[in-house]
C-alpha cells in the first residue's frame, strides 16, 4: 500500500480499523523523502529517531485501545519558526544556526502531545519568513515540484513542497503577508491563513506580529479543516488570540452553497494577472456559479495602496520584532569577538543576517525613527484602516470573496532575486487579506500553459474559516484534481 494513493483523513480510518501501522506509515514517509528530498530540498532537519520510536509507542497504544487525539500519529512536517523543546528551529537564518528552545509552542503541544501526529521534520523557508520564493534560507532554496528549476513560493516552501512531493500529507507554515498562500498556489496544494487571533502564536518566532498567523498547508481541505480544528482556539499563553467558538471543522463540509453570494472585486483582475491564470479563475468562478453561488461583482478601492501599506508595516515591525538577535541575548556572535558591544552588535548582525533580512531591519529602523514615524509608519496605519474598511464594507455585500491567490504561476529560481520591488509585487493579492486580519484559503483549480498549478484564493470574513472550508471543498471536489502529485516519487 503507498500512503500517498491517500488523504490524511482516510489513513486514520486505517488505522483506526488496525488495517495500517503507524510505524509503516512513518517509515515509507522517510523513505518517500529519500527518494525526493534531494531533488526538491524541503527539509532542513530531519528527526527520524524521535519519529520512529514514537510511531512504536503510539502503535503500542493503539493495540491497548489508549490512543489518545485526533491525528493518530501522521507525519508532520513544521515550519522552522515554531519552537520544539530542545530541537534545532533556525529560521533558515545563521544567526539561529545552533537555537534549540527550551520551551514547545503552543501549536506543538496541540499536535504532537496532545493529538498525537509526529513531526518528521522541520521545513525551509526565506530566513525568518522574508520573501516568496524560499531563494532566502541560508541553506539553500527549495525546488518546485512540478518543474524543478523554479520556485515554490515562500516564505513556507518547504512545507508546500514537503507536501505537494508526497513527502507528507500535511504540514504547518506561517503567513505574514502570503507565505502559507503563495507556496500552496504554486506547488498545487491546499493553504489556509486563518483569521488572525485564530491560532495560538505563543513560541512562534515573529516576523511581523500584527500580521503573522499559523495555519495548515495539506492535499485537501478536509485535511486542512482537520488540522484548523486542532490547532485553534483561545491560548492563555498569546493575549491576542480570541476565545470564538471552534467549529468541527472537517464536518458538514459538503453543506450546499446555493444562494451564498460569492464577490469577486475588479481590483483583483488587473493588468499584471497572467492570462492564464485570469481564465482558470474566471473558469473556477463559473463552476461556483453552477454549485448554486451568485456572483457580484464587488470592488475594494484602496487595493492599489497595498504593497507600500504592506511593507512599511511589516519591515517596520521586523526591525523591532529581529532586534533582540544581537549575539548576546540570543543568536550565534561572529568569530573572534572584541570588548566593544556596539561593534560585537554591529559585526553580529552585519555578518550572520542575509541580505533580504539585513534591507528590512535598515528599511523598518528608518521608517520607525524620530521624524520619519508620522510620514511612514502612522501613514501606513491609517491606509491598514482604510483596506479593512474596504473588506468591511464588500462583507454587508457578499458571503466571500474569491480571486487568484497569485498574479502568476512559479517563476524560475533566479529570476527575480536581484529585483525586491518586483518580488513584493508578487504579494498584491495575498498581502490585503493579512492587513485586515480575514480568513483566506488557497485551493488548486487546474495548471497553466506550462503544466504548473494556478490558486484560487477564497476569502471569508471574520472568523468565518467554516464558510472557506465549505465553499474550497465543495469547488475542490467538483474539479477532481486534488489527488494529481508531481512524478517525482515515479521515477
Ligand atoms: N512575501 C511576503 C514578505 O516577504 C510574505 C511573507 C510571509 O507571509 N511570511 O513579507
Amino acid at each position: 500500500m503507498k500512503i500517498t494513493d491517500f488523504m490524511a483523513y482516510e489513513l486514520i480510518e486505517q488505522i483506526k480499523n488496525k488495517e495500517l501501522k503507524i510505524i509503516d506509515i512513518i517509515q515509507q514517509t522517510y523513505e518517500n523523502i529519500e527518494k525526493v528530498e534531494n531533488s526538491v530540498h524541503s527539509f532542513v532537519s530531519l528527526s527520524k529517531e524521535k519519529a520512529i520510536e514514537k510511531a512504536k509507542n503510539l502503535d503500542k497504544q493503539i493495540e491497548n485501545k489508549k490512543l489518545k487525539g485526533k491525528l493518530f500519529g501522521l507525519p508532520i512536517a513544521i515550519k522552522d519558526l515554531i519552537c520544539i523543546k530542545d530541537s534545532p528551529t533556525t529560521c533558515c537564518s545563521k544567526i539561529l544556526k545552533d537555537f534549540k528552545p527550551p520551551y514547545n509552542a503552543t501549536i506543538i503541544e496541540r499536535l504532537l502531545n496532545n493529538e498525537n501526529a509526529i513531526c518528521v521534520g522541520r521545513t525551509n523557508m526565506d530566513e525568518f519568513a522574508m520573501g516568496s520564493s524560499t531563494e532566502n534560507s541560508c541553506y539553500g532554496p527549495s525546488y518546485n515540484p512540478w518543474d524543478l528549476v523554479r520556485v515554490p513560493g515562500g516564505s513556507s516552501g518547504g512545507s508546500a513542497t514537503s507536501v505537494s512531493s508526497g513527502q507528507v500529507l500535511f504540514s504547518i507554515g506561517t503567513d505574514t503577508g502570503g507565505s502559507i498562500r503563495c507556496p500552496a498556489s504554486y506547488c498545487g496544494v491546499v493553504g489556509l491563513k486563518p483569521t488572525y487571533g485564530r491560532v495560538s502564536r505563543y513560541g512562534l518566532i515573529s516576523y511581523a506580529n500584527s500580521l503573522d498567523v499559523i495555519g495548515p498547508i495539506t492535499h485537501c481541505v478536509k485535511d486542512t479543516a482537520l488540522l484548523l480544528e486542532v490547532i485553534a482556539g483561545k491560548d492563555p499563553l498569546d493575549s491576542t488570540s480570541f476565545d470564538i467558538k471552534v467549529d468541527d471543522y472537517s464536518q458538514n463540509l459538503d453543506q450546499s452553497i446555493e444562494n451564498k453570494i460569492l464577490g469577486v472585486p475588479k481590483e483583483f483582475f488587473g493588468d499584471g494577472i497572467q492570462p492564464n491564470v485570469k481564465n482558470k479563475i474566471n473558469d473556477t468562478i463559473k463552476l461556483s456559479e453552477k454549485l448554486g453561488a451568485e456572483i457580484k461583482e464587488i470592488t475594494l478601492p484602496h487595493l492599489e495602496y497595498t504593497i507600500p501599506t504592506y511593507y512599511l508595516i511589516a519591515m517596520s515591525e521586523a526591525s523591532s520584532n529581529l532586534a533582540r538577535f544581537d549575539g548576546l541575548r540570543y543568536g550565534e556572535m561572529y568569530d573572534n569577538p572584541q570588548n566593544d558591544v556596539f561593534e560585537i552588535f554591529s559585526k553580529t548582525r552585519g555578518e550572520k543576517f542575509g541580505e533580504e533580512v539585513r534591507r528590512r531591519i535598515i528599511l523598518g529602523t528608518y521608517t520607525l525613527s524620530a521624524g520619519y514615524y508620522d510620514m511612514f509608519y502612522i501613514k501606513a496605519l491609517k491606509i491598514r484602516t482604510l483596506i479593512k474598511q474596504d473588506f468591511k464594507n464588500a462583507f454587508t455585500q457578499c458571503d466571500a470573496i474569491v480571486c487568484p491567490t497569485m498574479p502568476t504561476t512559479a517563476f524560475k529560481i533566479g529570476e527575480l532575486i536581484d529585483d525586491p520591488l518586483q518580488m513584493y509585487l508578487m504579494d498584491t493579492l495575498t498581502c490585503p487579506v493579512n492587513l485586515a486580519g480575514l480568513p483566506a484559503l488557497s485551493i488548486p483549480c487546474g495548471f497553466d500553459n506550462n503544466n504548473l498549478p494556478i490558486g484560487f484564493q477564497i476569502i471569508g470574513n471574520y472568523f468565518d474559516e467554516k464558510m472557506i472550508l465549505n465553499i474550497g471543498y465543495l469547488i475542490e471536489k467538483k474539479l477532481d484534481i486534488y489527488r494529481k502529485i508531481p512524478p517525482l516519487l515515479k521515477k
